[in-house]
């Protein structure tokens, strides 16, 4: 599956939306990413799993560890298709940590998985659990990076698709200046 294939299946679903784009934070975009709306299809969440199972194989897995809530779904497609568990971490008093009787131990091979990788900060975190752990995380994967720097990570990481999504305070951004009205992702255009 190529770029264009992922970001085909991201527009199907309304998980990509292109133009002026007022985020929850309230700085301004040109995009909107909510990979949620691709994944609630079997059909497409079994075929992201696949296509980073497939890049993701040669890391020789034992079992794959995601950031709740967003990495849960695609973690489990990517877990399936390589005949390893899925588990995932979770927040406590601001802590990720392995909650429900999940546990890694040494003879564990990680492969964490997100859904979109921003800065690398939630992998990073998410890496640290399955280290405190005593297990060896093998690599990182995501359906989209939004601009990581691999070399912070430390880690091989594999995306299928690389994808800016630039933000902008409302006075800097440039679509508000050409004076393109602006929407909330999610609400209808009348
Ligand atoms: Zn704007």
């Amino acid at each position: 599956m190529d770029q264009q294939a992922v970001l085909d299946l991201f527009r199907k679903s309304g998980a990509l939306l292109e133009g002026h784009f007022r985020l929850s934070s309230g700085l301004h975009s040109n995009r909107y990413l909510q990979s949620a709306l691709v994944l609630q299809y079997p059909e497409f969440a079994d075929a992201l799993g696949h296509a980073l199972a497939a890049r993701t194989q040669h890391m020789q897995p034992t079992v794959v560890l995601s950031p709740a809530l967003g990495g849960i779904v695609i973690g489990q497609e990517v877990g399936r298709a390589l005949g390893v568990r899925a588990v995932f971490a979770e927040r406590q008093d601001g802590a990720l940590v392995l909650r429900r009787g999940f546990t890694l131990d040494a003879s564990d091979r990680v492969l964490v998985v997100e859904d979109v990788i921003t800065t690398g900060g939630s992998t990073r975190e998410t890496i640290a659990v399955a280290e405190a752990c005593g297990a060896l995380v093998t690599g990182a994967a995501a359906i989209i990076d939004r601009g990581s720097d691999p070399a912070r990570l430390n880690l091989p990481m594999q995306a299928l698709v690389r994808l800016e999504v630039p933000s902008y305070a409302p006075e800097a951004c440039p679509l508000c200046a050409a004076g393109t009205p602006v929407v909330k992702p999610g609400s209808r255009a009348s």
